[in-house]
């Protein structure tokens, strides 16, 4: 934050549905300039925290604060931000320019500076300019997301709130909306607040992620830090495929596992650490000829192989246990399915997560 005021501040906000509290006791602060992105589970409280962002709803407790404001109760259209829904809510028999210039229309904008502006945002979003005169249904999904960005650019908001716009686009289309989403961050230096249930989408764009469950934010940071050091289980598990051991701190230092009573080498251990879980990336795993060659090695047999495109993914069975290890296509492991493999990681690559 490098100490500038906070464009959005929350305080201990809180929002209750009868005696559940979907949204609790949030405390967060949002530079300027930010894409912000808040993920979690179904139901974990997103929508209702970005409705009382965006002042379609208000806090039962705390204060949400634009500037150093306090804002609780300002209506969404008394406040400088805007909402780009995933329901596109374009007017349908209207043309692209027209949905385009309508927040400068209501301005009272002179139709010369409207189109030329809505044209300037059409170029921001490569929509072409001969589409200025073509009816929005006329248009592809991902074109009419580009509609509804550039009509929500037209209000020159401090902040854009976006609801999952990305969620009912298919899969190719959307990594691409992704990366010039970012882009328009670059460029229009906004603050963005997004929304969505998918990690993946949050890493590719955001600058910090605030990690939502059960109306709780249990984790904020930039992506690398939620994927390399996940504060616990459950982000460590949202972030992709993890391989999780329950564990338990022996009175010889080294950890106490389920795994046929295997004892592991810890990576940095809490202080009052008792009992939780190791985390390690499936790219952090290796396979290896022998005991010795990691500082943990379990013996276990190959049971499947995943081509994941560039990578592929190896599911290795110890006992009862599934372990996932994962390499680039071009370092793939040569065994056989139902080989005995040993395969091991370094305490330094694993985490201690103490739930
Ligand atoms: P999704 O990803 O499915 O949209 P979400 O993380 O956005 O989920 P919310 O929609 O914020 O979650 O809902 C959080 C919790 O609050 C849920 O348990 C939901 O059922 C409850 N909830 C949301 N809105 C209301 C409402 N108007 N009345 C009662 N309960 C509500």
């Amino acid at each position: 934050m490098h100490g500038a005021q906070p464009i959005l501040s929350l305080k201990a906000v809180r929002k209750m549905f009868g005696p559940h509290a979907a949204v609790d006791s949030i405390d967060l602060d949002i530079a300027e300039g930010e894409f912000f992105t808040i993920v979690g589970p179904s139901g974990s409280g997103k929508t209702t925290m970005l409705r009382m962002l965006a002042g379609m709803d208000t806090p039962t407790s705390g204060d949400i604060l634009l500037k150093g404001e306090r804002i609780n109760d300002v209506p969404a259209n008394k406040r400088p931000t805007c909402m780009v829904f995933q329901s596109l809510a374009l007017f349908p028999h209207r043309t692209v320019g027209q949905n385009i210039e309508f927040p400068l229309k209501i301005r009272g904008e002179a139709p010369e500076r409207r189109k030329s502006r809505a044209l300037q945002l059409m170029d921001l979003l490569r929509l072409p300019q001969s589409y200025y005169a073509r009816n929005v249904m006329k248009c592809s999904g991902g074109e009419r997301q580009r509609v509804a960005l550039a009509r929500a650019l037209a209000y020159d908001p401090q902040i854009l709130f976006f609801d999952e716009p990305l969620s009912a686009i298919d899969y190719k289309l959307r990594k691409t909306l992704e990366k010039e989403l970012k882009d328009i961050h670059r460029e229009t230096k906004k603050t963005f607040v997004y929304i969505t249930h998918s990690l993946e989408e949050a890493m590719v764009m955001s600058d910090r992620i605030g990690v939502m469950r059960a109306g709780r934010l249990v984790q904020v940071g930039t992506p690398q830090q939620i994927y390399s050091t996940p504060n616990s289980r459950f982000v460590s598990e949202f972030v992709g495929d993890v391989n999780v051991i329950p564990v338990s701190l022996g009175s010889d230092g080294l950890l106490h596992s389920s795994l046929r009573g295997e004892k592991l080498k810890a990576p940095g251990v809490p202080a009052g650490f008792t009992t939780g879980h190791l985390v390690i990336r499936p790219e952090y795993m290796k396979f290896l000829s022998g005991p010795g060659e990691a500082d943990n090695v379990l013996g276990g047999r190959l049971y499947n192989e995943y081509a994941l495109g560039s990578r592929i993914q190896y599911q290795v069975r110890v006992g009862e246990s599934v372990f996932i290890v994962e390499k680039l296509r071009q370092q793939a492991f040569a065994g056989r399915l139902d080989d005995d493999v040993f395969i091991g990681w370094d305490s330094r690559d694993a985490i201690l997560v103490t739930d």
